[in-house]
């Protein structure tokens, strides 16, 4: 049957309220409607429901939806019933239902009332249910989430692959339509060979959710990134958001860390009790928690407009999931920030969990993993390199600042001649091998399999060995991004040249390339002056605090580390502290030291911060978990309790070695530790004097070098960092 444009707006109005349909939407329901196979792929609030669920309402019997979760068939039934005065108009056969419901299920669905049935694969495999399918006015049978007929995608589902078989079963001719939200071009042909859709419409939109900021910031260590993370949610104060982790463990801890910061986080995992995941994500609909710390448990179905950032602290596994992921972000158009940490030491994580198995899942996993590097690590624009992925060529010129590296551009080379000598190499390699090969090969490394093959003896070995393995990976990541490479996936990766591989060979053209960051050899330092961190280190207020630093020494008649040690000096001018509750929470100042010298260095930076007009994050400090190691507390109670040291370390089992560098490194922290106790009664009065002159002079604060000098007059190591833990208390903290 055909519709006209004017009725089907008027179907629009009277069943969804809308007055125009979105991008193919209106394409899709005829397509549909006159009866074709018809494919979808739509990124997820695109609007994919719209386009089976209109012609359901307007055809006649009832549209078969097939969909792999039971627990999103609820929602999806009570959003169609929202719509509609009559209950009827939808329901689903699953096996939460009883006897009693069934029959009133199956008696509206044959009096034409019911207009969606939805389904599992589980349940419509069941005899009685086809028998009871065959004998009903089936319109259409739509299939959501069809990427998980392929093992390709990120949720294959071995039951989706036999749904050709089951409607074959309950009628000829029925047409379908195959729905997903995200589809590399492997798992498109999957869904087209395996439901088997001969002639299909195939509507693909664009993957581009312009909306969206995209960024990666390295993952140093635990700490520094659970600082950025606090500090760039306090900087979205009261706005929704979710954090992806990998274990549930981390979800306690972070959504702790926030809370303790004055956020309102929940967490969120598959461990917790289905009464407490239901209510956390209740409270986040209904905004009672703003942000949730989860596992990848949670976002199925949840469709909440206004999510202003998606975070991932632990890389996904796939670019799917990152995409489905991200995707949450921002659905009602508007600003959206999608925020991932990056370590290759996740990656190699990742890896081990792989060990055990199946050959063909590792190395498919691998291949997936392999592409969430080369995202995290390009040195060119995010979201050509997302797009790319999902088979969509885009002009990074478009991009419009809207990921990292567009807004921060990194180092770019003219990469026309390596690029050429990259194609040259796949050719080389009879574009057979995969990356990592492919690298090997022009760095001039004599692998196993370079050597077996003597693809030594080729023209273009070691034709890079000037650079190189990031820049390498740069240009072929590259090269694949803009087309000129083809990764077979099915083949393992294995690199092909394409047809404009070979065009740009014959006739080869200049290409901006950006270089691809060096996560691994990135130190502190480098992310604290990165000025895409929104808290940079300032440099012109460190060196304002060093002279600060040694007038008050000179003032006090103490060695300036003293006062405060470098890394705290260093954290001032990251974060800006104006009082005094402030002070206390920059790393290595108790509250006795800040009041000891802390006022001067306020004074300091509050003309600093108002002179220059400094924003200042408010309240920006971020509040650790109570950090202090059990041993480190039993040590400060120990020492209160005045216990023989032998006794502590004893105690907290440690080797009396250990217990001193422990003491050292509390005293070094600001806290004070009063051992005159012990001192007094084993150490030489003579020592203490001498080591105590020692730190008077000292331009360091360094264990080592006092020894250098002090041991000519028989003073030990252990003498030494005894005093010093007396020291550090009496006169620093
Ligand atoms: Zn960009």
């Amino acid at each position: 049957m055909s519709y006209n444009s004017e009725t089907l707006h008027a179907h629009l109005n009277k069943y969804f309220g809308f007055d125009s349909f979105k991008d193919d939407q209106e394409a899709i329901i005829r397509s549909i409607l006159e009866g074709n196979d018809t494919f979808v792929i739509m990124p997820t609030g695109g609007g994919k429901s719209l386009c089976y669920q209109l012609p359901a309402f307007i055809s006649e019997g009832t549209a078969l939806i097939i969909s792999p979760l039971i627990a999103l068939m609820k929602n999806q039934v009570d959003s169609i019933r929202g719509h509609n005065d009559n209950n009827d108009v939808a329901h689903f056969l699953n096996s939460s239902l009883n006897k009693g419901q069934i029959a009133h299920v199956k008696d509206k669905v044959s009096s034409g009332e019911t207009k969606m049935l939805f389904v599992a694969p589980e349940s419509l495999k069941k005899e009685e249910n086809i028998a009871f399918l065959k004998n009903s006015n089936i319109s259409f049978v739509a299939v959501d989430e069809a990427h998980c007929i392929s093992e390709w995608g990120h949720d294959f589902r071995p039951e989706y692959r036999k749904i050709r078989a089951m409607i074959k079963a309950i009628g000829d001719n029925i047409p379908v339509i195959a729905l997903t939200a995200t589809a590399t071009p492997k798992v498109q042909s999957d869904i087209v060979k395996n439901l088997n859709m001969m002639e299909v419409n195939t509507f693909i939109s664009s993957f581009n959710r312009d909306n969206l900021y995209y960024e990666v910031r390295p993952k140093i260590n635990k700490e520094q990134t659970i600082k950025s993370l606090v500090q760039f949610v306090k900087k979205h104060p009261n706005k929704s958001g979710i954090i992806y982790v990998q274990s549930r463990k981390s979800t306690e801890e972070i959504a702790k860390v926030l809370n303790i910061n004055g956020v309102n986080a929940a967490a969120y995992h598959a461990g917790l009790d289905n009464k407490i995941r239901s209510k956390v994500q209740d409270d986040f609909l209904m905004e009672e928690v703003d942000v949730i710390v989860a596992t990848i448990a949670f976002g199925m179905g949840i469709d909440k407009p206004d999510v202003r950032f998606v975070i991932h602290y632990d890389i996904p596994k796939s670019i799917e999931n990152y995409y489905q992921e991200t995707g949450r972000a921002g659905r009602d158009g508007l600003e959206g920030t999608c925020l991932a940490f990056y370590t290759h030491k996740d990656i190699v994580k990742l890896e081990k969990f792989l060990k055990d198995k199946p050959v063909a899942e590792k190395e498919l996993s691998l291949l997936l993993m392999d592409e969430v590097m080369g995202y995290s690590e390009t040195g060119n624009c995010r979201r050509q390199y997302l797009l790319s992925y999902f088979g969509e060529a885009y002009d990074d010129s478009l991009c419009n600042n809207m990921c990292d590296n567009c807004k921060h551009p990194k180092e770019q080379v003219d990469g026309k001649e390596y690029i050429k000598n990259v194609l040259l190499s796949v050719a080389d390699l009879k574009e057979n091998y995969g990356i990592k090969v492919l690298v090997d090969f022009i760095l001039g490394n004599q692998t196993k399999d370079i050597k077996d093959y003597k693809f030594d003896k080729m023209p273009h070995f070691a034709i890079g060995k000037e650079q190189d393995s990031i820049f390498w990976y740069s240009m072929i990541r590259n090269a694949i991004t803009i087309g000129y490479l083809r990764k077979e996936i099915e083949q393992y990766g294995i690199l092909k040249i394409s047809e404009q591989g070979h065009a740009f060979l014959k006739n080869p053209v200049e290409l901006k390339v950006g270089i691809n960051r060096d996560y691994e050899n990135m130190s502190d330092d480098q992310v604290l002056t990165d000025d895409s961190q929104g808290t940079a280190l300032d440099n012109t207020l460190l060196g304002m605090l060093k002279d600060l630093r040694k007038s008050e020494a000179k003032k006090k008649n103490v060695q300036p580390w003293v006062i405060f040690l470098e890394p705290t000096l260093i954290e001032m001018a990251t974060y800006y502290p104006i009082s005094m509750a402030d002070m206390e929470q920059i790393s290595g100042i108790s509250k006795g030291k800040a009041l000891k010298y802390g006022q001067a260095f306020i004074q300091l930076i509050a003309e600093y911060v108002e002179e220059n007009n400094i924003e200042r994050l408010t309240d920006v400090v971020i509040k650790q978990l109570a950090n202090k190691s059990k041993s480190k507390i039993n040590i400060i109670q120990g020492v209160d309790r005045k216990l023989p040291l032998e006794d502590l370390a004893d105690n907290v089992k440690i080797p009396f070695e250990d217990l001193l560098d422990e003491m050292n490194n509390i005293v070094n922290a600001g806290t004070k530790l009063d051992i005159n106790y012990y001192i007094e009664e084993n150490l030489d009065e003579e020592v203490i004097e001498n080591v105590f002159d020692y730190f008077d002079e000292a331009e360091s604060e360094s264990i080592e070098s006092a020894y250098d000098e002090l041991q000519e007059d028989d003073i030990t190591l252990e003498e030494i960092k005894m005093v010093r833990v007396k020291y550090m208390t009496e006169i620093a903290n």
